[in-house]
Formats: structure tokens, C-alpha cells, sequence
């Protein structure tokens, strides 16, 4: 049988038990890499029995193939762990309305009950 790359568009043809061809695998973030290799386990092409935890990140390095050849168009894509990343570039670009908010003002001198309800 015959078993091609993962990453999209490739045809080449490798061993079933690697995920990709050597360029796109070169292509993977390394850290990816290390999780493909430590949620593999032997013989799961053939049992046809990957984990839940392979499937995610064998998702996730064809996801890093994509990104790399160009296939994401986001104009930004944000660092990842910044507030951009975490809410996304789209709503950081969309106008946020300012908040219709008022803060009143501190007493000019203290109440009786106002502070310290033990004092
Ligand atoms: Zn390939």
C-alpha cells in the first residue's frame, strides 16, 4: 500500500511509519517534531490505532507545512503568548467602542460608615 506525505498538496510517497516527506518534515517547528515522535507509537500505521494525542499533533505539523509555504494569508499573523495572539488579529483591527463608564468621584470628606467597619 501505498503511503503518501501528510502535508497538503505533496504526493511523495514515504514509509508509512513517517508522517512526511524530508522537506516538509523539515519544515515542522522542532518541538512539534519531538511531539510527533513521543505520541507515535510503533506499529500504529498498521494497527491503524493513533491516539487522540498523535492526531492533534500530526494536525498540527501539517498545519506548520501549510503556514510555511505561504498558505496562510492572515496579513499578521501575531506572536504567539501575546495578547494578539490570544484574541486574534481581526478583533485587535476592529474599532472598539470606549466604554461608557463613570467613576465617581471620592467624598470630599469621610462619612459616618464609610472605610473600616471595625473602627
Ligand atoms: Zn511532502
Amino acid at each position: 500500500m501505498k503511503h503518501l506525505c501528510h502535508a497538503y498538496g505533496c504526493n511523495a510517497h514515504v514509509p508509512p511509519k513517517m508522517l512526511m516527506c524530508l522537506k516538509h518534515w523539515r519544515m515542522v517547528d522542532p518541538r512539534i517534531q519531538r511531539l510527533v515522535w513521543s505520541t507515535y507509537f510503533n506499529g500504529q500505521e498498521i494497527r491503524k490505532d493513533p491516539t487522540k494525542a498523535y492526531i492533534l499533533v500530526q494536525r498540527s505539523a501539517v498545519w506548520c507545512v501549510f503556514v510555511a509555504e505561504g498558505g496562510c494569508k492572515w496579513p499578521d499573523v501575531p506572536e504567539v503568548g501575546t495578547e494578539a495572539y490570544l484574541i486574534g488579529p481581526a478583533a485587535l483591527a476592529a474599532p472598539v467602542p470606549a466604554p461608557n463608564i463613570t467613576i465617581p468621584a471620592a467624598p470630599a470628606q469621610r462619612l459616618p460608615g464609610d472605610g473600616d467597619p471595625l473602627a
